[in-house]
């Protein structure tokens, strides 16, 4: 991007003008002209963005083409001659070209991974799979453990994950694999065996462990069935937790995010990664990080938790809210559901009663937490809201905002709960990504009437819900572009399905932005700091390639971001800007 020769200084507003952007023609408002946080002695601007096409996502000034910061923040938005005019000699200008400007993107669920692991996504078969493990695994210690993530059970012969292939490839070394969705496991002979899963284990409660006819288990742990393999996994030191940190936040940053929501508790290592980075100032992401919820705390971890959450109040880290889960998934068939699956039968796998779950949550809500809880079924979506609902009775009336997470196959009738009780719907919509999975495995598991109903967006919109968008990252890749995507098109970048997969559900361009930035600011309480571009909220904004406002899947499939500002500063500037 080049500096703008300055152009001389008027000092008088512009208002009354046309001023035409990329062949569109702007009718700027006198009373909107210039909404300002300077006074007559504030300091100039340390920079100035002009000639952009900003949508601001603030309802007083829906569009702009300047924008002027200061330090962290914004301290005026308007067009290009008032901005300018603030100016001054140190001020650094530069021309955005006419390029689409949105506030900084805003993930409400996504999880930091801390651990080297194969990518399986997408491998299109067994042998595959495998041979991306050999190519991983060579870049190991010789005996060290081999995970990866992201199969699914279409790679398998017949959909049925078994350790089969695992066992031939790796004899002798441990294995085990996450599913896309994180809800199953395939752990190899050897792992199970150093788990001590055999034909005599009885699965904890929540989970499962696959067996052949003789009784001898498959290698398909569902849920928590695959934690004794898990703990025996050696943790990553401090430094690598660190280093996945840094590499974590400049992926998010290329993706135009600029604050990110954690979606669970951490451990030692992970919650001094963020210490340390925050003291020595490589952030380049807002966070807030979960703590558990687990069944009926003590008062000595509820104190622990708020102290938390009191002591980070900085506009990079923030505490606040607790992460529970109430059933598994749908592909996993661990989703509790109202009724049986419509192939393999069975209701899911719930993990609380309702009365165990309303005393755990007025434990924490009496103690001033945010609670999000993963529910994806309709019976585990209707539980969450029974038990918000009669915490809210008991507790009395406060702005609690609790949420809850994916909330995939809502029962039409328990939408309108969620204004009336002013729940949170934090949804994804790169869920909604019609692929081999979705179309193959999810729909024919849920049968028509139900896979008709899944992840609807629109109905939410229209049932007043806040709906804050998330990805889930690393279940689903983070780029906030491709989950608008599937939230506006519900179709792959190839166009297909033509018309797109359940088109009720689709929701406009702008819709999907404000769940991308306001609405998942007001899902963390920052709302009065962040997701619009106003003067006095934080300088949190990202330039795009092409302008998404255009309503065109072509447009989607191309747009990237080319500027990303936390803060003020670029965390992230497409090199062929300069
Ligand atoms: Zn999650």
């Amino acid at each position: 991007m080049r500096p703008l020769a300055r152009l001389p200084r008027t000092g008088l507003p512009h208002t009354g003008r046309l001023r035409r952007v990329r062949g569109r023609t702007i009718f700027p408002l006198a009373a909107l002209a210039l909404a300002t946080a300077c006074g007559p002695d504030a300091p100039p601007p340390d920079r100035i963005l002009l000639n952009g096409l900003i949508w601001t996502g603030d309802s007083a000034r829906p569009a702009a083409t300047a924008i002027a910061l200061r330090g962290d923040s914004i301290v005026a938005v308007g067009f290009d001659a008032d901005i300018e005019a603030l100016a001054g000699e140190a001020t650094r200008v530069e021309n955005l070209e006419g390029r689409r400007v949105v506030p900084g993107f805003h993930d409400a669920h996504w999880h930091l991974p801390t651990r080297r692991t194969a990518d399986l996504t997408g491998a299109p078969n067994v042998d595959s799979l495998v041979s991306r493990l050999r190519a991983f695994a060579a870049t190991l210690p010789d005996s060290a453990w081999i995970t990866g993530r992201g199969w699914t059970p279409d790679m398998f012969p017949a959909n049925t994950a078994t350790s089969a292939a695992l066992d031939l490839a790796f004899p002798d070394r441990p294995v085990l694999l996450t599913d896309r969705d994180g809800h199953q496991s395939l752990a190899n002979q050897v792992a199970l065996r150093l788990a001590g899963i055999n034909r005599s284990s009885i699965a904890p409660p929540g989970g499962a462990i696959d067996r052949a006819r003789d009784g001898t288990p498959t290698g398909l742990l569902r849920e928590t069935a695959a934690a004794p393999v898990r703990e025996r996994i050696p943790p990553p030191s401090a430094d690598e937790v660190y280093t996945a940190l840094q590499e974590t936040m400049a992926a998010a940053a290329r993706d135009g995010l600029t604050a990110l929501q954690i979606a669970n508790g951490l451990n030692e290592a992970e919650e001094e990664a963020f210490a340390r980075a925050l003291a020595e100032g490589t952030l380049r992401t807002r966070f807030r990080i979960a703590v558990p919820f687990v069944p009926l705390p003590s008062d000595s971890a509820l104190s622990e938790w708020t102290a938390r959450r009191d002591r980070d109040r900085g506009p990079l880290l923030r505490h606040g809210i607790a992460k529970g889960m109430l059933d598994g998934t749908v592909d996993a068939r661990s989703a509790a559901m109202l009724a049986p699956y419509a192939v393999g039968g069975g209701t899911g796998l719930p993990r609380w009663s309702l009365d165990t779950l309303v005393e755990t949550l007025a434990r924490y809500d009496s103690a001033g937490l945010q609670v999000e809880l993963h529910a994806i079924g309709d019976a585990a979506i209707r539980q969450a809201l029974d038990a918000y609902e009669a915490v809210a009775q008991r507790n009395g009336p406060r702005d609690r905002r609790h949420r809850i997470e994916h909330l995939e196959v809502p029962n039409p009738a328990d939408l309108p709960r969620f204004k009336a009780l002013g729940v949170i719907a934090s949804t994804q919509a790169v869920f909604a990504t019609p692929d081999a999975t979705a179309l193959q495995n999810y729909v024919p598991l849920l049968g028509p009437e139900r896979a008709a109903r899944a992840m609807p967006f629109k109905a939410l919109d229209d049932a007043g819900a806040v709906q804050a968008f998330g990805s889930d990252y690393p279940v689903f890749p983070m780029s906030p572009i491709l989950g608008m995507q599937m939230a506006v098109f519900r179709q792959l970048a190839d166009g297909t399905p033509e018309g797109g997969w359940e088109p009720q559900h689709r929701i406009s361009v702008e819709a999907a932005l404000r769940h991308y930035t306001r609405d998942a600011a007001y899902a963390a309480f920052r709302e009065r700091e962040i997701g619009i571009l106003a003067p006095g909220m934080l300088a949190d904004l990202v330039v795009l390639s092409d302008d998404i406002l255009d309503g065109t899947l072509a447009t989607f499939t191309r747009a990237r971001p080319v500027l990303t500002i936390m803060g003020g500063r670029d965390t992230y500037r497409d090199p062929a800007l300069r």
